[in-house]
């Protein structure tokens, strides 16, 4: 497939940029878009796109690669650790898991407000300016997933916290939806979604992390990534997968190689 396939030059006006995993792109209801547009502008990216072909290609790919180690799921084959032995466990380290999770019920709100660059707590309103003091940069404040729950098999159990992406996946909304219901008379009912997750499996991945204040040692675990365990659900449409752009990409990518090479694999 030729590159101006794979990459079609567009010009797209008011957009809404976003550092939500890594920089989202989206629309807003003033935005416009204009696939190949005839501008100079273009006929510029046009000629590049042409000589570069090979490298377009090949920069392709190597993001392929990457997205797909870095949304690799927990594998078949996997040693996995209890919540006994994590609990036991000195050393800390990420763990991999298979295990139940509820939300625990504290009138908690599913989303704080952060820093879009690299997710620092504020107490801040929606949409205002930040000079961050812990990236350094100036970015402004969005809502952000964070959801507590219990993981538990039958070793035992600990409470777990889990943010962005992850904690979506738990609780079925993104930040926005979950600052919106937060203003509502409805709030999400823990209770439902509980209902939803308790007879199903997870797999996790699990950081242990001991902080010591004033010479008091605190445990906490965070779960970093989380899978439903395809072997032991069978109602797969609960669980909504949410769509990343990285995702999309990929998508996108393999589709395009699909097309450009219908024999891959046989080699
Ligand atoms: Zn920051």
């Amino acid at each position: 497939m030729a590159a101006e396939e794979l990459m079609p030059i567009i010009v797209a006006i008011k957009l809404a940029v976003s550092r939500h995993y890594g920089i989202s792109i989206g629309s807003t209801s003033s935005t416009s878009i204009v696939i190949d547009p005839q501008i100079p502008a273009a006929h510029k990216l046009q000629k590049w796109r042409a000589t570069n072909q090979d490298n377009i290609k090949e920069a392709l790919l190597v993001i392929d690669r990457m997205i797909k180690i870095q949304q690799s799921p927990i594998q078949a084959g996997t040693k996995f650790h209890t919540v006994a032995d994590v609990a036991r466990a000195e050393n800390v380290d990420k763990f991999f898991l298979k295990l139940n999770i509820q939300i625990i019920e504290t009138g908690q709100r599913f989303f704080y407000i952060a820093c879009d660059n690299c997710h620092a707590s504020y107490d801040a309103e929606l949409n205002w300016s930040i000079d961050c003091r812990k990236c350094h940069e100036t970015t402004v404040a969005k809502p952000r997933e964070r959801v507590m729950v219990n993981i538990f098999d039958n070793t035992g159990s600990l409470d777990a916290t889990t943010f962005g992406e992850e904690a979506a996946k738990i609780i079925n909304m993104n930040a926005t939806l979950a600052m919106k219901m937060n203003n509502e008379v409805n709030t999400p009912s823990v209770e439902r979604m509980n209902k939803t997750l308790k007879d199903k499996k997870f797999l996790v991945r699990l950081k242990k992390t001991v902080k010591v204040y004033q010479e008091n040692k605190q445990t906490q675990y965070t779960i970093l990534k989380v899978d439903k365990d395809k072997k032991k659900n069978v109602d797969e449409d609960s669980f909504v997968e949410s769509s990343t752009p990285q995702k999309k990409l990929k998508q996108v990518i393999s589709e395009a190689e699909d097309e450009a090479d219908p024999d891959r694999g046989s080699n």
